[in-house]
């Protein structure tokens, strides 16, 4: 299948009820991990690269690496995402190389880190829209910011500062028209997201629930949802590491939002904790190794185990076979002739 756009898979989720996992990746091992998972659970799926990412690869391997698993995987609805445009530069260079849909984080100025006022945020997320679905590439556009920073980008802090207004989420939608919102209910970015297992003081389902009764169509996306399982954390101690004791997003949380209108969950951080267990294993008790296929082989073994779970965990498994792609060209066409609707429905408070 070539590249589709995530919100064709983003609507075909939310008619089949189910949540759609968008994994980060930097390299072609985690590229490998996604599609196997994929193709073991028939699943969609969605890969993003952030900046960071897009610096690390550079834009050419990334994108004909993502061809090479479009050819190899024809029977997977397969988007490529860009995670985190920090301006409309950064998602038109994204679209003129291939992404078939990017994220434009307006609740950041250009810098990354400093929180935009709510009409800087609306201005340039409305311009990347019009350039994009101009195109037959969606948006997900942000409102509130997200806690914490991964690779540099954010405001850091906790992710309780600045939560998402319900008021503000609805206007935001109406004024910008994009596909899909990421929404900020407490969750942060990188591994130390909750210094306890997370209730509701920090991590605001209620609000969710809120946002979602006001734009009951509007596809929302949850951002920092690891869960940063405990055994991932343990075989990284075990073999060396040191990191503190951290909670993520619980995976019940996470599926009481797929209820809810959350259709995309973004996934990183498990996958690098899996991978760096996996290789610090190896290298322990192997020091004698030096092929590096002897540890990026379990490596990217040990991201496909969680990611597949994943895919089980969000519904999106078995769904593969559900539609056949619609092209970016005629995505374009149903963005000017209307047929795909970007006017959100509003219920009343
Ligand atoms: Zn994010």
């Amino acid at each position: 299948m070539p590249l589709v756009s995530t919100r064709q898979l983003l609507d075909e989720a939310a008619k089949g009820g189910y949540g759609v996992g968008a994994f980060n990746v930097n390299d072609m091992e985690q590229i490998q991990a996604i599609m196997e998972a994929a193709k073991e659970t028939n699943s969609p799926v969605i890969i993003q690269a952030s900046r960071g990412a897009r610096q690390f690869a550079q834009d050419n391997y990334l994108y004909h690496l993502m061809l090479a698993a479009a050819e190899l995987y024809p029977q997977i609805p397969l988007a490529m995402h860009l995670d985190h445009g920090n301006s409309f530069e950064t998602c038109e260079s994204a679209i003129k190389l291939g992404f078939t849909s990017v994220m434009m984080d307006g609740s950041l100025k250009p810098d990354g880190k400093t929180p935009a006022t709510f009409e800087e945020n609306v201005e340039v997320t409305r311009k990347v829209v019009d350039y994009a679905h101009e195109r037959g590439i969606s948006v997900e556009g942000e409102i509130g910011v997200l806690g914490g920073i991964e690779d540099g980008h954010g405001a850091g802090g906790s992710g309780l500062d600045h939560v998402t207004d319900p008021d503000q989420a609805v206007e935001f939608a109406e004024l910008t028209g994009v596909d899909s919102l990421a929404i900020a209910i407490g969750t942060s970015h990188g591994a130390y997201k909750f210094t306890k297992k997370p209730d509701g003081s920090v991590l605001k389902m209620d609000l969710l629930l809120a946002i979602h009764k006001r734009l009951p169509n509007t596809h929302l996306v949850m951002h920092g949802s690891s869960s940063v399982p405990k055994d991932l954390q343990d075989i990284i101690n075990q073999y060396g590491g040191k990191l503190k004791e951290t909670w993520g997003v619980p995976v019940e949380e996470i599926q009481l939002g797929i209820k809810n209108g959350v259709r995309k969950i973004n996934v990183d951080t498990d996958n690098r904790l899996a991978i760096t267990g996996a290789i610090r294993k190896v290298l322990w008790e192997s020091p004698e190794k030096f092929d590096p296929r002897d540890y990026m082989k379990p490596a990217r073994a040990a991201m496909q185990k969680v990611v597949a779970q994943r895919m089980v965990q969000f519904g999106q498994a078995g769904h593969a076979g559900d539609y056949t792609a619609i092209s970016i060209p005629d995505m374009a066409k149903g963005y000017a002739d209307g047929t795909l609707i970007t006017k959100p429905l509003v219920a009343a408070k």
